[in-house]
């Protein structure tokens, strides 16, 4: 038996899902939700993350769901209005060379955010 392909790293909050995201290497975790129109946003891992010999890791591929984790879908924002980079890896695998890997946020904005409801 395979194990499921590696999807988005969402959690739930409130109802909505959220994708944990980072703006680069050893940063904060952020939260980021899904743009206003299905189609209307980006990805959560860019399709160069997916390339052999790039400045990022190349075996990304390996056991992910690349339609999924290339569909646009997100907003270019995280809740506390920070550009980000890309999804930060969750079970299965990590995404970036630097082998985040995270289940909650850690940016204090983007907790508050959410906690203000
Ligand atoms: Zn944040």
């Amino acid at each position: 038996m395979t194990p499921d392909p590696l999807g988005p790293n969402v959690i739930d909050i409130h109802g909505a899902p959220m994708l944990l995201t980072t703006s680069g290497g050893g940063g904060a975790v952020h939260l980021t939700a899904a743009a206003a129109a299905p189609a209307a946003g980006r990805e959560a891992v860019p399709h160069r993350y997916f390339h052999d010999g790039g400045v990022d890791r190349g075996d990304v591929a390996a056991g992910s769901d690349r339609a999924v984790l290339t569909a646009p879908r997100w907003a270019t924002a995280t809740l506390c209005g920070r550009p980000w980079a890309v999804m930060v890896g969750g079970d299965g695998t990590a995404i970036s060379r630097y082998g985040e890997i995270a289940y909650a946020p850690t940016c204090r904005r983007c907790l508050a955010r959410i906690a203000a409801g």
